[in-house]
């Protein structure tokens, strides 16, 4: 059965079901690309302070806008709160500065990016500031409700129509649900069949949180960064059981993996530069995989991460 192009979140709102990640999308293709997706019918876009492409996604926006092939409401704009802006009295200025880079009023969905509290940075010194400012991570004594409590105003003020959360645990969630005044509408986290994480998923959708996955082909985004565990395992896109599912429905490995995603009511953001990639990774609901091959293509699970801060060689030991 398709699955509809929209979930309905807590907040009210209708997300797509698939986007269009903005992580390494080069500043000077950056608009370009957001512009021909937008062409080819992506309306969702995850973006970041972190991905320090912003101001240029924006642009791409605003070419589409301006030319009338997509309205603001049409649009999906996802963004993410960076670590260093944790303390409750530093979450409006730099979620109104990310605004502002967009050249938007409100975003869709806006993110806590880490459950991690780094020690404030100025974006007039350095923007976006990553993890460190020298060797040393250095942390600040915000909790995860001083934040949460300032993402919730952000609604309050029609800043952001949903707010989420991403790279969180259950233990954290569970502590977050005993006092959010506003639920979180969406967990993000790196998903896919190396990394099932099938209790986390099953406890917050049973909350009715909406789970979206990240790096839905596993260690295809982690070969430019060298790291051991993503250089020593073998593609997903080779794996004999995802070529095997591919082959039997005619799709391909990229499109059976995000459908497995879809299939469990989980959203993806994958991106490419191929106007035929682009075309592809949208085409991921209106055909099924069966119960049979969803289940094989879980068990190729390996509790296997690869966006986790001790593979960047930072001691941030959050998973
Ligand atoms: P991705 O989904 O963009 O995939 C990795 C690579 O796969 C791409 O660079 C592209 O070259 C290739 N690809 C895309 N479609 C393909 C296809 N049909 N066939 C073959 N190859 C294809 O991976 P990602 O960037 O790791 O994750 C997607 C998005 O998730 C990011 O852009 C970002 O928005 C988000 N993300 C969030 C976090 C977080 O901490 N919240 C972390 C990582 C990524």
């Amino acid at each position: 059965m398709p699955t509809p192009a929209t979930i309905k979140l807590n907040s009210g709102y209708d997300m797509p079901r698939v986007g269009f990640g903005l992580w390494k999308v080069a500043n000077d293709t950056c608009a370009d690309q957001v512009y021909n997706a937008i062409k080819a019918g992506y309306r969702l876009f995850d973006g970041a302070c972190d991905y320090g492409n912003e101001v240029e996604a924006g642009q791409g926006v605003a070419r589409a806008i301006k030319e009338g092939i997509v309205k603001r409401e049409e649009l999906f704009i996802v963004s993410k709160l960076w670590n260093t802006f944790h303390e409750g009295d530093k979450v409006e200025p730099i979620a109104r500065k990310q605004l502002a880079d967009w050249g938007v009023d409100y975003f869709d969905l806006y993110y806590i990016h880490f459950p991690v509290s780094l020690k404030y940075v100025d974006p007039s010194v350095k923007y976006p500031p990553g993890w460190s400012q020298g060797n040393e991570i250095e942390f600040s004594n915000a909790t995860i409700q001083e934040t949460w409590t300032a993402m919730e105003s952000l609604v309050d003020k029609k800043l952001a129509r949903s707010i989420g959360i991403s790279n969180f645990n259950s233990q954290l969630i569970m502590d977050l649900l005993r006092y959010a005044r506003i639920r979180p509408a969406v967990l993000q986290i790196e998903h896919h069949p190396y990394l099932v994480q099938p209790r986390l998923i099953e406890y917050v959708q049973k909350e009715g949180l909406r789970v979206t996955a990240y790096s839905s082909f596993g260690p295809l985004s982690f070969l430019e960064f060298h790291m051991e565990n993503a250089d020593n395992c073998p593609r997903l896109f080779d794996s004999p059981v995802v070529q095997q599912i591919a082959a039997k429905h005619g799709k391909s490995a990229a499109q059976v993996l995000l459908r497995w995603s879809t299939q469990q009511d989980i959203s993806v953001i994958p991106k490419s530069d191929k106007p035929y990639r682009l075309a592809e990774n949208l085409n991921v609901l209106e055909w099924d995989l069966e119960e049979a091959d969803i289940k094989a293509i879980s068990a190729l699970d390996k509790n296997l991460r690869f966006n986790d801060p001790l593979n960047y060689g930072m001691y941030v030991p959050i998973f």
